[in-house]
């Protein structure tokens, strides 16, 4: 993406320290950051989007901060945002909180209309977003860059395929690997097999499942060239995302590295990019599917005749985060 510098508060696991040494990052605290804002010149700054409720009080520290700074320089300052969560925040502050809706949705249009930019990554998260606020493309200015993966160059993309499924992420309810089993056990494809890799905690159950058929493998936890090949190899990826208290399935890697490497998708209707792998013949499963429908699309899937040519063809040139970032930077 567009040269800019990395401030971050906390490191989690998945934080990227070899990623972040690329880039000119600062670890800095909540006033620090406000300070920053405050005295630079920044044409824009991205922040987080206002989806998750533990970040509202920086959002509001920080959006000040930066306003005021650009007042009193008398400069412009866009700030921006990356929107990707699909999730009912409103709903989940009332079920966790017995927050009012109004109040949420309330306190939700107030904040998102502070940003000059806002940039979708999913027509999902679009949908979520018009909950809050009907009007928010007279506020503020929007797109919807949906967030699709260029083809992988890890290796050659066979055009035969076996008629095979792979399930490749953390083995855990939310991430739909019972529906799956419960589906492949109602299937009952003459030559299909499944292939299973991950970890997490429902291993137990899904090793003993695995050992008690013939058609299914699990792979614990391979290393990633091991996975890229599986992707290569594998007619279909299946990720059946089911919502979990105030998760919701945002894009799903899974999805987005099976499209990359040329696989058929069979995904549940949670993630943001629902409406795109239906309008482009891919198979989506509506949200409380019994494991016969989702079999019956299992099974339309492993029918197929397209090749992975054909999949991979529907792909951008160039990751479309990247594309986003380009259009918030105006
Ligand atoms: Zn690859």
């Amino acid at each position: 993406m567009q040269p800019s510098t990395l401030v971050y508060r906390t490191e989690n696991y998945s934080f990227d320290e070899v990623l972040a040494q690329s880039v000119a990052h600062r670890r800095l605290s909540r006033l620090a950051t406000a300070r920053l804002l405050f005295r630079g010149h920044w044409d824009v700054i991205e922040l987080n989007e206002p989806t998750m409720v533990k970040v509202w009080p920086s959002l509001v520290i920080y959006i000040a901060s930066a306003r005021l700074g650009a007042f009193i320089r008398r400069s412009r300052t866009e700030i921006v945002c990356y929107a990707i969560d699909n999730a009912d925040v409103s709903a989940c502050l009332l079920s966790r909180k017995h927050v009012p809706r109004f109040i949420s949705k309330w306190v939700m249009r107030r904040l998102i209309r502070r940003y000059d930019r806002v940039a979708f990554g999913t027509q999902g998260a679009r949908q979520a977003y018009a909950e809050y606020d009907t009007h928010l493309d007279r506020h503020v200015d929007t797109a919807v860059i949906e967030q699709l993966p260029s083809v992988c160059d890890c290796g050659n993309v066979d055009d035969y395929r076996r008629p095979s499924v792979l399930f490749v992420s953390s083995l855990e309810r939310r991430k739909g690997i019972s529906e799956l089993m419960a589906a492949w056990d109602d299937l009952r494809y003459e030559g299909a097999y499944l292939t299973i890799i991950g970890k997490g905690p429902l291993e137990p159950e899904v090793s003993a499942w695995a050992a008690s058929r013939a058609d299914v493998s699990l792979v614990i936890d391979p290393p990633r060239a091991a996975v890229h090949e599986a992707l290569r190899s594998h007619k279909v990826v299946s990720l059946l995302s089911q919502p979990q208290d105030c998760w919701r399935e945002q894009v799903g890697l899974p999805i987005v590295e099976g499209l990359s490497h040329g696989c058929l998708v069979v995904a549940s209707e949670e993630t943001g990019v629902a409406s795109w792998l239906s309008e482009h013949g891919h198979f989506v499963v509506r949200r409380g599917a019994s494991k016969a429908e989702i079999a019956d699309k299992l099974r339309s899937a492993l029918d197929s005749d397209r090749s992975p040519k054909s999949i991979t063809d529907q792909l951008p040139h160039r990751h479309m985060r990247v594309a986003a970032d380009d259009w918030l930077r105006g």
